[in-house]
């Protein structure tokens, strides 16, 4: 399923469901938000980007393109194990974390 904004659900639903309006959409991606269903991700500037949160969709860093803004998803070996460490290291909890860098795709590169 990958990343969608607002935006894109409303655009998916507005040919079933004409009558919707888009703060309903809000309100519901919020409440899966808070329920834990759905991330919530700010890719550098760009705000409001969505996505499933699940076994199938392990956590994983983004690479992100800063000319067209395509991301691509890789796993991380082994988060689960350095997060533990951190925690004991510096008596923390950690709650969430974030991994993006930043560059050009190699569609942009050809450009
Ligand atoms: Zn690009
Ligand atoms: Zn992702």
């Amino acid at each position: 399923m990958g990343h969608f904004t607002i935006d894109d659900i409303y655009r998916d639903i507005l040919p079933v469901e004409p009558d919707i309006g888009i703060a309903t959409i809000y309100r519901t991606i919020h409440l899966l938000v808070d329920s834990g269903i759905l991330v919530e991700h700010t890719f550098g500037e760009k705000k409001g980007f969505y996505e499933v949160n699940s076994d199938q969709n392990p956590e994983h860093g983004h690479l992100i393109c800063t000319v067209c803004g395509k991301i691509v998803e890789f796993q991380i070996e082994h988060i689960e194990m350095y997060k533990e460490r951190l925690n004991q290291k510096y008596d923390f909890k950690i709650q969430s974390h974030k991994l993006e860098f930043f560059g050009i795709c190699p569609a942009c590169q050809q450009k």
